[in-house]
C-alpha cells in the first residue's frame, strides 16, 4: 500500500476547478466483518463537470470489483493503485464503483477489534486526512464537500453509529440488518464516520440536544459511571460554541463513540469518535476528569473550525488543529468546572510545544504543503501546542471581544464553505482594526523561539532584551511584567502592579520596577517565548514561587525554570526545590498532577546519579503531604508509586494504595522494579479487576522487573506481536526503561533503532504512537545519540518516524547533560 500517489496541492486545484460534487451515496455491507476481515462498499457520485469532455480521476485505494461512468463500465486500464481514471465526462456525471477493502486491521481508515473480554466483534472507520479513498472511492480532499447518505447493511445484533440521527433500521433479505441515514450536510471526505458492534449505548436530552455515549459492552459500568459528567460537560459545549460564533450547531444529534485500538480523537461531524482509554477504569483525577473535557470540548470546536469552515488545502491544517486547540481550554473556562485549564495549558502542553520548537526537527507554524503526506507530517508539538499559544498571543494582542467578533463574521461568511488563512485574519483584522501583516509573519511563518531576557542595572532601571531564534530579529510581543514586592516576614509575594508591554525591537523599557522583590516576565502567560528573569528575581522565583497570588503566575515561574533546566541552565535540584514549594502549597486543583509529572520527571530523569534517590525521597514526601486532601489524594499515591525510596516511604506507600485495585497495581509495579513484586498477588488482582484489559496492568508489571526475560517478552508482546492496546504503549513503555536497570534494557536501545524502518507499514498514528512510547529513555549515553540521529536519517525511515526520534533524541541529549550538573 505504501505506493499509493498521495495527491497533490496542484491537482487538487485543478480537479476542483473542473468538477462539483453533488452527493455521495454510499452503500456499506459490514456482514463479512462479523468472522472475517473484508470491508465492501458501493460508492455512487453524482457530479458535474465544468468541461464537458474532460478528464479527471476519482480516488479508490481499494480492491475495485466493478466500476462504471454514466452508465458505461470502466476499462480495468484505467485503474491504477489508488486512482480511476475517468474521461469524456459529461456535463453531470453518474460514478458508481464497487469494492472491497481487506486491510482492516491496521488500526486506522476500516478497522475491526475483537475484544478479548468477550470476543464480540467491533469496527470503525478514520479518515483524516485521505484514508476515505481506502474505504470507498471518492474525491478525496477536503474542498469538494457533498451530502453523504449512507445505507449499512450490519450482523443484527450490531448498532450502527454514523454522523446523522435517526436511521430507518429495517431487516435485510440477506440476514442482518439494514440502516438507512438521512442525508448530512455537505461535508468534506476526511469527515464522515461508521462504527458499528454490539455497543453499550447512553442517551440524554439536553440544552435541545440529543446526546449518546457508545463504547464495547466490557467497559460499560466504566462508562455509565461517567456519563452524566460526559453529558453535562458536551451540553455546555455545544451551548457555549454555538453563542459564541453566532451558529447553532446545526443537527440534534450529537454522538461521541469510544472505540478499541484506536488513537486519540477525531472530529467526524455530529459523531465523535474517541480512543476507549479515555473510559478510564479507575475513578479519574481531577487532571483526568480536564483532560477528558479538553479533548472533548477540542473535537467539539471542530464542528465549526474543519467540519462546517474547512480548509481549502492542508496547508492550513495547523489552523484547523490550533483553533481547535485555542477553543478547548477558552471554553472550559467558560462553560465547565475546570475553570483553571489555562494553568494546565502552562505546565503540560505547553512545554511539549517548546521542546519541539527547540529541536532541530522545528518549523514555521505555516508552511506549505505540496501533497497530503507532507501535511500529515505536522501533526506535532508545533502545530497543537505551539498553535495554540500562539493564537492565545493573537488573542491578547487584538483583544476578546475583537477576536469573537472576528470569529461571528467569519462563520457568517463561509459557513460550509472552504477557506484559508488569509479569510480568518481577514475578518480579525477587520474586527480589531488592526493591521495583522507583521504579526502573521513573525509568528506563522518564522520558526524558533523567542528568549525575552530581563536586566536590571544598579539604579533598578529595568530593560527587557528580545532576541530572535537563530539571530534573527524578534517577533512583536504582547505581555505582562508582574511587579512584586514582599512584605516583611511574609512568605506571601504582593503583586505591586502590572506592566503591560507591546515589544517592537530587541531591547524595550521596563518602567516603574524600583525596589521589587521579583520581576516577572510572561506575568499571565500572555506570549509564547523562552524568559530569563535577572539574577535577583531568580533567586526569589526558585525559593518563593508559592508565594505568587494566581496559578497561571506560579505556573510562570515553574515552567520559567523547567526551561532553564532543559536548556542546561539549572539543575535538577533547584527545579524540585521550586516545584516541590509550589506543590506544597497549591491551591488550584488543575496544575497539582502536571507539577507532579515534572517534578517526578525532573528527580528521575534528568538528575545526576547521585543525586537521584535524594531528589526521588523529596518528591515522595511531598506526595505524602498532598495524600491527606481527599481530591488530590490518588494522584498523589500515583506519584508516590513512582518516586517512594527509603524503608518508610515504601510501608506508607503499602498503607494508603489500601484496597483501590488502580493503586494496587501501581504498587505492584513498583515493588517489581525493586524486585519483590509477588507474582501469587499479579494473579489475584488480575481476576479481582473489573477492567477487561487488566492483563495490560499485569504485562506493566512483568515489564517492570529488574529481570532479561521479562524485558524480552514485553519486547515481543509490543514489537512483533503488537498486543498492547496503542493507549496502553506508554505505561507499559515507561516500566520496561527504568533508569535503575540501565544494564538489562541497554541492548533495547539499538533494537528501538533497527526496527525504525518497519514502524510506518502499521500506519501513520501507530507509527507515531509506537515511536514516542519506546523511545529509550535509560542504558543510552552519548554514543547513542550519535547512532539515533544517524539511524533517523537512513533510507527506509518515513518522515513522521524520522521527524520524531529526532526530536526524542534532542531531548535525550539535554538529559544527559542535566545529568552532568
Ligand atoms: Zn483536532
Amino acid at each position: 500500500m505504501d505506493l499509493l500517489p498521495s495527491l497533490t496541492q496542484r491537482e487538487a486545484a485543478e480537479r476542483a476547478a473542473l468538477i462539483e460534487v453533488q452527493r455521495y451515496d454510499i452503500e456499506a455491507d459490514l456482514t463479512d466483518l462479523l468472522d472475517s476481515s473484508d470491508f465492501r462498499a458501493v460508492s455512487t457520485i453524482r457530479f458535474s463537470c465544468r468541461g464537458a469532455g474532460a478528464s479527471t480521476f476519482v480516488d479508490a485505494a481499494v480492491t475495485v470489483t466493478s466500476a462504471s461512468l454514466n452508465g458505461v463500465d470502466i476499462a480495468e486500464d484505467r485503474i491504477s493503485t489508488g486512482r480511476i481514471e475517468l474521461t469524456g465526462l459529461a456535463e453531470d456525471n453518474l460514478l458508481v464503483v464497487a469494492s472491497v477493502q481487506s486491510e482492516t486491521a491496521a488500526g486506522e481508515w476500516v478497522h475491526r477489534s475483537v475484544d478479548p473480554a468477550d470476543k464480540e466483534v467491533y469496527v470503525w472507520t478514520s479518515f483524516e486526512p485521505d484514508d476515505a479513498r481506502r474505504a470507498w472511492a471518492c474525491f478525496d480532499q477536503p474542498d469538494l464537500k457533498a451530502p453523504h447518505h449512507f445505507t449499512v447493511v450490519a450482523p443484527a445484533p450490531w448498532i450502527v453509529v454514523s454522523n446523522s440521527g435517526d436511521p430507518v433500521v429495517t431487516q435485510h433479505p440477506g440476514g442482518g440488518r439494514r440502516w438507512d441515514f438521512p442525508d448530512t450536510p455537505p461535508l468534506s471526505t476526511y469527515i464522515p464516520v461508521i462504527n458499528a458492534g454490539p455497543f453499550h449505548e447512553i442517551r440524554s436530552e439536553r440544552n435541545g440536544f440529543d446526546l449518546g455515549l457508545f463504547a464495547r459492552r466490557s467497559l460499560a459500568r466504566f462508562l455509565d459511571r461517567d456519563a452524566e459528567e460526559i453529558f453535562d460537560i458536551t451540553a455546555a459545549g455545544l451551548t457555549f460554541y454555538g453563542d459564541r460564533f453566532g451558529l447553532a450547531f446545526p443537527q440534534h444529534k450529537y454522538d461521541q463513540v469510544f472505540l478499541p485500538d484506536m488513537g486519540g480523537a477525531m472530529e467526524n461531524f455530529g459523531c465523535v469518535t474517541w480512543s476507549d482509554a479515555f473510559v478510564y477504569r479507575s475513578s479519574p483525577t481531577y487532571t483526568e476528569r480536564e483532560n477528558r473535557a479538553l479533548v472533548l470540548l477540542h473535537e467539539m470546536a471542530h464542528m465549526w473550525f474543519g467540519d462546517m469552515v474547512t480548509m481549502q488545502w492542508w496547508e492550513d491544517l495547523w489552523l484547523n488543529e490550533a483553533f481547535a486547540e485555542w477553543a478547548c481550554y477558552w471554553a472550559a473556562e467558560a462553560a465547565t468546572p475546570f475553570t483553571d485549564a489555562w494553568s494546565s495549558f502552562l505546565a503540560g502542553e505547553k512545554l511539549e510545544g517548546y521542546a519541539a520548537d527547540m529541536a532541530p526537527t522545528t518549523h514555521p507554524i505555516r508552511q506549505p504543503a505540496a501533497d497530503v503526506a507532507a501535511a500529515a507530517a505536522s501533526f506535532d508539538g508545533i502545530t497543537y501546542p505551539k498553535g495554540a499559544s500562539v493564537l492565545k498571543q493573537l488573542f491578547a494582542f487584538v483583544g476578546e471581544d475583537a477576536c469573537v467578533a472576528g470569529l461571528r463574521g467569519y462563520f457568517a461568511k463561509y459557513a460550509w464553505g472552504n477557506t484559508r488563512l488569509v479569510d480568518l485574519m481577514g475578518e480579525l483584522g477587520l474586527a480589531s482594526g488592526r493591521d495583522l501583516t507583521g504579526w502573521t509573519e513573525g509568528w506563522l511563518d518564522t520558526a524558533g523561539t523567542d528568549r525575552l531576557s530581563l536586566d536590571v542595572d544598579g539604579s533598578g532601571a529595568a530593560i527587557l532584551r528580545t532576541t530572535g531564534p537563530g539571530g534573527i530579529p524578534p517577533r512583536p510581543h504582547r505581555l505582562d511584567v508582574g511587579v512584586y514586592d514582599r512584605p516583611d516576614g511574609d512568605r506571601s509575594l504582593v503583586r505591586r502592579h502590572v506592566v503591560s508591554l507591546e515589544t517592537t525591537g530587541p531591547t524595550t523599557r521596563v518602567p516603574d520596577v524600583g525596589g521589587a522583590a521579583l520581576l516577572l516576565v510572561n506575568d499571565e502567560d500572555l506570549t509564547f517565548a523562552s524568559v530569563r528573569p535577572d539574577a535577583s528575581s531568580l533567586r526569589t522565583m526558585l525559593d518563593s514561587a508559592a508565594g505568587l497570588p494566581t496559578a497561571v503566575s506560579r505556573g510562570v515561574a515553574v515552567t520559567t525554570a523547567w526551561d532553564m533546566l532543559v536548556w542546561g541552565e539549572l539543575s535538577a535540584a533547584d527545579f524540585v526545590r521550586c516545584v516541590t514549594g509550589v506543590l506544597a502549597n497549591e491551591s488550584v486543583d488543575s496544575v497539582i498532577e502536571p507539577y507532579l509529572s515534572l517534578a517526578v520527571e525532573a528527580a528521575d530523569s534528568w538528575s545526576p546519579d547521585v543525586r537521584r534517590d535524594a531528589l526521588l525521597e523529596r518528591v515522595a514526601d511531598v506526595c505524602l503531604a498532598l495524600a491527606t486532601d481527599p481530591v488530590r489524594r490518588h494522584a498523589a499515591v500515583r506519584a508516590l508509586a513512582q518516586t517512594a525510596v527509603t524503608e518508610s516511604q515504601i510501608a506508607e506507600l503499602r498503607t494508603l494504595v489500601g484496597d483501590d485495585v488502580d493503586l494496587r497495581w501501581r504498587l505492584l509495579a513498583r515493588l517489581a522494579e525493586i524486585g519483590s513484586a509477588d507474582p501469587a498477588e499479579v494473579e489475584r488482582l488480575t481476576h479481582e479487576d473489573p477492567d477487561p484489559d487488566a492483563w495490560v496492568r499485569a504485562l506493566v508489571v512483568d515489564s517492570a522487573r529488574p529481570d532479561p526475560q521479562c524485558k524480552e517478552a514485553t519486547w515481543r508482546a509490543i514489537v512483533e506481536e503488537h498486543r498492547v492496546p496503542m493507549g496502553s504503549l506508554r505505561i507499559v513503555s515507561d516500566a520496561f526503561w527504568r533508569r535503575s536497570q540501565g544494564v538489562i534494557v541497554a541492548p533495547y536501545a539499538d533494537r528501538y533503532l533497527e526496527i525504525l524502518p518497519t514502524l510506518h507499514l502499521a500506519g501513520m498514528i501507530p507509527a507515531l504512537g509506537t515511536s514516542r512510547a519506546l523511545y529509550p529513555r535509560a542504558g543510552v549515553g552519548a554514543a547513542f545519540v550519535d547512532r539515533a540521529v544517524a539511524a533517523a536519517n537512513a533510507d527506509g525511515v518515513s518522515p513522521v518516524v524520522s521527524k520524531r526520534v529526532i526530536e526524542l533524541t534532542d531531548r535525550l541529549n539535554r538529559m544527559l547533560t542535566a545529568r552532568t550538573m
